[in-house]
C-alpha cells in the first residue's frame, strides 16, 4: 500500500510564482528564447561586500549552528534599525531570524493562529499569504479591493469583516503583487480601526527600501502607542540586496511570541545558514550605496514598463509605488482567440503569452484577483523591451 497524505496535504497548492519560474527556466533549458517576468527577485548580483562577509564567515570557522533564533550581532542589528530608523524601541528578544521572509510569515502564522481561527487577507495578495494560514488550521478571509480604491483596504472594509475568530490582518506595503503603497494616513485610519478590535496585525514590510517617486514606507508598529504589541513586522534582504538565495528574513514582534518562534525553530531548523547571518549582518550594518544604485535602477524600470503599458492594447495598471510589479489588468482579452488558445481567465491568458509570445508572467487568480496578470520588473531594460515588443505583437493578433 502507498503511503497515505495527510488531510493537511489538501489545503495548499504549489506556490504559482515559483511554478511559473520553474517552468521559464526549464522552457529556457531547452533553447528556448523565453521573456521571464516571472519570478520576483532582484536580477542583481549580491553586492561584493556581503559576498566578502560570507567568505569571511567561512574561512574564520562561523560553520556551526547558531542560536535557533539567530546570532546575536544579527538580532541586536535588526533591533537597533527598528528603534534609530523607526523610533520604536526594539529589543534583541523581539526579534527572530529565519530562513527568508516566507518562513520568518509561517512560523509568526504558527504562533499566533490555529484551528476556528481567522486571518483578513485584502486582495490581491501574496501568493502564499492563504496557503500558510491554512496550514495552521485557521481560515483565510479574503477581502477583495478593487483597482478604483487603489487597491488598498479601508478599514469599513476591515471592520465589518472582523468576527469573534479574527485573529490577525495581514498587510502588505508596499505590496506584491500590485506594487502599491499605502499613504501614512491611510495606514493611520487602518490603525485606528484595528485599536477598536482585539485583531492582531501582520505587517509584510518586505519591500519597505524599493519605493519610487513621493511613495514612502510605513512602518505599521508605530503609528499609533500600543500597535508594536500586537504587530509583527516582516521584513529581510532577499530584496533590498540582491539576496533572494541566502534566506534570511526576520520578524520583530512581542518577547512571547518571539521566544515561541525561536523555540519551534529549535525544533524545526535549528537555525537560518551561520553564513548567510553574517552576510546579512555585512548586508543591513555596512555601506548601503549597492541598495542605492538598485533602488534607482528599479525606479527606471518602473517608468519605462509604464510607458510601454500605456500602448499595449487592452492592458492597463496601476502604476505600482513601490516592489517590482506591474499588475495588468488583462480582462479586456477574455472571450479572445490569442495565438492557438482561447482566452478565459488570467490562467489562460498567461499559458497563451507563454506559449505565443515566449513572455512569461503570473496569472492574477494566484495573488486572489482573477482579470490580471503580474509582471515582474525585476529584468534589465533591453529584455523588458523585447517582452513588450513580443507582448504588443501578440495582443494585436
Ligand atoms: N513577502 C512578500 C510580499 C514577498 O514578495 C516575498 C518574496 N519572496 C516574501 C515575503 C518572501 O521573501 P523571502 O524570499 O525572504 O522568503
Ligand atoms: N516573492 C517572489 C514572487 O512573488 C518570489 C517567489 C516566491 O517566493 O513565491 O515572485
Amino acid at each position: 500500500m502507498p503511503l497515505e497524505l495527510a488531510a493537511r496535504s489538501g489545503l495548499i497548492e504549489p506556490s504559482a510564482t515559483m511554478a511559473m519560474g520553474a517552468e521559464a527556466k526549464r522552457l529556457k533549458s531547452l533553447g528556448l528564447e523565453i521573456l521571464d517576468f516571472s519570478l520576483g527577485e532582484p536580477d542583481f548580483d549580491t553586492p561584493a561586500n556581503v559576498l566578502e562577509a560570507a567568505i569571511k564567515a567561512l574561512s574564520s570557522g562561523k560553520t556551526h549552528y547558531t542560536h535557533p533564533a539567530g546570532i546575536a550581532e544579527l538580532r541586536q542589528a535588526v533591533a537597533d534599525h527598528y528603534t534609530r530608523h523607526h523610533g520604536v524601541t526594539t529589543d534583541m528578544s523581539q526579534v527572530v531570524i529565519s530562513n527568508g521572509a516566507k518562513h520568518s510569515i509561517h512560523n509568526a502564522l504558527m504562533a499566533v493562529c490555529g484551528p476556528g481561527d481567522e486571518v483578513i487577507i485584502p486582495a490581491p495578495y501574496w501568493v502564499s499569504y492563504a496557503d500558510l494560514v491554512k496550514l495552521t488550521g485557521a481560515t483565510p478571509v479574503v477581502i477583495a479591493t478593487t483597482e478604483a480604491s487603489g487597491f488598498k483596504l479601508s478599514p469599513k472594509q476591515f471592520l465589518e469583516a472582523v468576527t469573534a475568530r479574527t485573529r490577525l490582518l495581514m498587510i502588505n506595503s508596499p505590496s506584491n503583487p500590485t506594487g502599491v503603497v499605502y499613504e501614512r494616513s491611510e495606514l493611520e485610519a487602518l490603525a485606528d480601526a484595528v485599536l477598536q478590535t482585539d485583531v492582531g496585525v501582520l505587517s509584510d514590510e518586505i519591500y519597505e527600501q524599493l519605493t519610487y517617486g513621493d511613495a514612502r514606507p510605513t512602518c505599521f508598529a508605530t503609528l499609533r502607542p500600543g500597535l508594536k504589541d500586537r504587530t509583527i513586522t516582516v521584513s529581510g534582504v532577499s530584496k533590498s540586496y540582491a539576496m533572494t538565495g541566502w534566506r534570511i528574513g526576520w520578524t520583530v514582534a512581542q518577547a512571547p511570541v518571539s521566544k515561541f518562534m525561536g523555540d519551534l525553530q529549535s525544533q524545526e531548523t535549528s537555525n537560518p545558514c551561520s553564513i548567510s547571518q553574517w552576510a546579512a549582518l555585512e548586508a543591513i550594518t555596512g555601506p548601503q550605496d549597492s541598495v542605492v544604485a538598485m533602488r534607482a535602477q528599479f525606479a527606471r524600470r518602473r517608468d519605462h514598463v509604464l510607458e510601454r503599458i500605456t500602448k499595449l492594447p487592452g492592458v492597463t495598471c496601476t502604476p505600482p509605488g513601490g516592489a517590482f510589479y506591474a499588475f495588468l489588468n488583462v480582462s479586456d482579452h477574455f472571450g479572445r482567440k490569442l495565438g492557438e488558445r482561447c482566452v478565459l481567465d488570467s490562467t489562460s491568458f498567461c499559458m497563451a503569452a507563454l506559449s505565443s509570445a515566449k513572455v512569461a508572467l503570473v496569472m492574477g487568480s494566484a495573488f486572489g484577483a482573477e482579470g490580471y496578470a503580474r509582471m515582474s520588473f525585476a529584468a534589465d531594460l533591453a529584455t523588458i523591451d523585447k517582452g513588450f515588443d513580443s507582448l504588443e505583437r501578440f495582443l494585436a493578433s
